[in-house]
């Protein structure tokens, strides 16, 4: 009988446990996790709703939210994508709703309602869970693989590898050991903090399509941006800490930004300045929130009781910069609180994306966030644990 080992009691150990037993029912599996419980990132995701998955169904487009991995996804996806996780959590009773930007969570809105649908079916295919049972040391003869596990050594024909990200490289040693390469971790998926900047006063202001880039890249993100009482949140930033997670690392997260805050071109500014007429300059033609306008415009000191066609060409100018290149000064980040991740992990250049198999080691099989893979938040992160979590799963049965 086929003994396959689950490192990791996740979403993305649990897809595999439940995908190796179904393909193969003859199978021994076993999920060891080392906390006295399960499925805990599922429980608090999504501020508690669980965002499963993007319904986002062409596989190129999809590819695009992940920072780290996107391009290699593509081979994955062929195999399991959005749509099957739809099928999957539907076949197993549970439905899943879409909301207006896309994500998709159960109709419960309850994480709760994941945890209980990946327990029963592991109940219920009569897979094993051996909890407080941290792993610390593989060891690999001929076809057979021993783990060390508490005090005992356990062995296994096939293992997957699904023990979720770490913050430090000094969690993933023992599989730089092995061989593996290992990109440094370093968080993904942040807000920024700007102690000195003013513009705080607004918080709880969403200027609805921002387009901003950190000063000296030429990568632009678009998207709302919230303002809050430490600095700037919302999808625009988070994009930006997530494709620049590395490089705002780097900087120590000291660094400016550069908003555009209606995404127009100068063109298109000049043209609706030009249709103003003499109307007032405090009634904005640019849709931004009207506290947002009349704080640029105080910025710039611009009196917001003149007319348009009062309004001087240096005057003009002005007002069309901190349009589109308003600057700002970020000093530290905070974690988003309703989901973040690592960049980094075990290098997909170790990895057959068409199997999730390891190229140094035949029947070891690797799954979810331990890998070299994020996505930006919109439910595609656990789109990842569910993709290769179902392919390690299956191809460790055949
Ligand atoms: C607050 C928060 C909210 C989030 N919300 C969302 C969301 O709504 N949508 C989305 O797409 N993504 C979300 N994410 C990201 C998503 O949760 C992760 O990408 C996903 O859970 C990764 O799954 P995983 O199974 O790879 O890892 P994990 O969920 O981290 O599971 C790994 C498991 O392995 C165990 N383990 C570790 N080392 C060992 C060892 N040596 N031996 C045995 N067991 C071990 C751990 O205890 C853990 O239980 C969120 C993340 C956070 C932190």
């Amino acid at each position: 009988m086929k003994r396959i080992a689950v490192i990791g009691g996740g979403a993305a150990g649990f897809m595999a446990a439940i995908t190796a037993k179904e393909h193969e029912p003859k199978a021994n599996v076993v999920i060891l996790e080392k906390g006295d419980k399960t499925l805990s990132k599922v429980k608090i995701s999504g501020g508690g709703r669980c965002n499963v998955t993007n319904a986002c169904f062409n596989i190129s487009d999809l590819c695009k939210n992940y920072p780290r991995g996107g391009g290699q996804l593509k081979k994955s996806f062929g195999h399991f994508y959005t749509k099957d996780t739809i099928e999957w959590f539907n076949k197993r009773g549970v439905e899943l709703h879409t909301e207006k930007d896309n994500r998709m969570f159960p109709i419960s809105n309850q994480s709760q309602t994941i945890i209980d649908c990946l327990q029963s079916e592991i109940k219920k295919l009569g897979i094993r869970l051996s909890l407080k049972s941290p792993v610390s040391k593989i060891t690999i003869e001929n076809n057979d693989f021993t783990l060390a596990v508490n005090k005992e050594s356990l062995s296994f024909d096939k293992l997957i590898i699904a023990c979720g990200g770490s913050p430090k490289i000094s969690g993933l040693k023992w599989l730089q050991e092995l061989g593996y390469v290992v990109a440094d971790p370093v968080p993904s998926l942040f807000t920024f903090n700007m102690p000195t900047e003013s513009i705080k006063e607004l918080m709880g202001v969403v200027a609805p399509n921002v387009s901003i880039k950190t000063q000296g890249s030429k990568q632009k993100q678009n998207g709302p941006l919230l303002i809050t009482h430490w600095g700037m949140s919302g999808p625009a930033i988070l994009k930006i800490s997530a494709f620049e997670a590395r490089t705002l690392a780097h900087l120590n997260y000291q660094f400016k930004v550069q908003v555009n805050w209606s995404d127009l071109s100068e063109k298109d500014c000049l043209e609706k300045i030009g249709e103003q007429g003499n109307k007032k300059i405090s009634k904005n033609p640019f849709e931004l929130p009207n506290r947002l306008w009349l704080f640029l415009l105080k910025k710039i000191d611009i009196n917001s009781e003149s007319t348009w066609n009062q309004l001087g060409k240096k005057n003009k100018n002005r007002l069309i910069n901190v349009l589109m290149n308003d600057v700002y000064e970020v000093s530290g980040k905070t974690t988003f609180k309703e989901e973040f991740v690592t960049c980094g992990g075990v290098s997909l250049s170790n990895i057959n994306m068409q199997t999730m198999e390891s190229k140094l080691h035949a029947g070891i099989y690797f799954a979810g966030e331990i890998l070299d893979i994020d996505g930006v938040t919109g439910g595609f992160n656990f789109q990842a644990a569910w993709t290769t979590g179902f392919l390690a799963g299956k191809n460790s049965a055949s």
